[in-house]
């Protein structure tokens, strides 16, 4: 049906990942509608990252998309050059990593990168431009949006950082969110807002969000599917009750119970 394919925002299909001709995803398709949350799990090394950076060129001189398609639109992303990624879809696709901080120029100021970031997609007048940062960041549960504009970098801390790093991301209300391991290096409470956050973006402007994390509380609480990647392929991909509550593959029960064992020993 029409309707359905254009409420699709991004697909992938059949799509290999390669570094230095070593395979490293293997024949992975999903895709992800409007608005959806797709939590993608697994253990380290599984390739979770790579399908990340793959459509957006991230992939760094020895990676390479070797077969299959990333399309978002009718648009295949690995076949366009940086440059045109870029224009192409970054104000459309959104990306926050671990360390988002890590991204931030250390010595010019939260506005003077959040207004570059922004003024490379559209012709925004500084005022313009305060006033939009000033409301994501009060979306975003910061009350002295003034002093975080004027902020270096240094002076905010990990996590404030990253919730900065997740409202610039959305100040161009991207279609889709890529989010790899967003709260993992955030303390529990941090963790919490910053999730709330994601959620809040999807129900504020449809934003899809594939949501890469180690967390299983995390997409139990997000994530509309999961997908479960093993040695970059496909074990399970389902909706989020389903695989998490009636797992089928036993790697898929072994990632599921590392979680829960823990924090009870530790809480009863
Ligand atoms: P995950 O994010 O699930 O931990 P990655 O996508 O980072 O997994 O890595 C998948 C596999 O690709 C791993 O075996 C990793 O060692 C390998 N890999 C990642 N980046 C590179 C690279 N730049 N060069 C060579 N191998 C890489
Ligand atoms: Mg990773």
């Amino acid at each position: 049906m029409a309707g359905d394919e254009m409420a699709e925002v991004i697909r992938y299909e059949e799509v290999c990942i390669s570094y230095r001709n070593v395979p490293v995803v293997r024949n992975l398709s999903f895709a992800l509608e409007e608005g959806e949350i797709l939590g993608i799990v697994g253990e380290s090394g599984s390739g979770k990252s790579t399908l990340i950076k793959a459509p957006m060129g991230l992939l760094g001189r020895e990676g390479e998309v070797t077969g299959g398609r990333i399309l978002f639109g009718n648009v295949n992303l690995p076949e366009l050059k940086e440059e045109e990624v870029r224009k192409y879809c970054g104000s459309k696709i959104g990306m926050v990593f671990q360390n988002a901080g890590a991204s931030f120029h250390p010595i010019r100021t939260i506005r003077e990168q959040l207004y570059e970031a922004v003024r490379e997609h559209e012709a925004v007048s500084l005022a313009e431009f305060e006033e939009r940062a000033e409301e994501m960041l009060r979306k975003f549960s910061f009350d002295d949006t003034k002093r975080i504009l004027d902020a270096y970098p240094f002076e905010l801390s990990g996590g404030m950082q990253q919730r900065v790093a997740l409202a610039s991301a959305m100040l161009l209300k991207p279609r889709l969110l890529m989010a790899d391991e967003p709260t993992s290096a955030l303390d529990v409470t941090v963790q919490k807002q910053v999730m709330e956050e994601m959620l809040l973006a999807r129900e504020e402007m449809g934003t899809s969000i594939l949501l890469v994390t180690h967390n299983i509380g995390l997409v139990r609480r997000m994530a509309d599917k999961v997908l479960v990647l093993k040695d970059g392929e496909c074990v399970e991909y389902g909706r989020t009750e389903d695989i998490l509550n009636h797992p089928q593959a036993e790697y898929t029960r072994k990632l599921l119970d590392s979680v829960p064992r823990l924090r009870r020993k530790g809480q009863d």
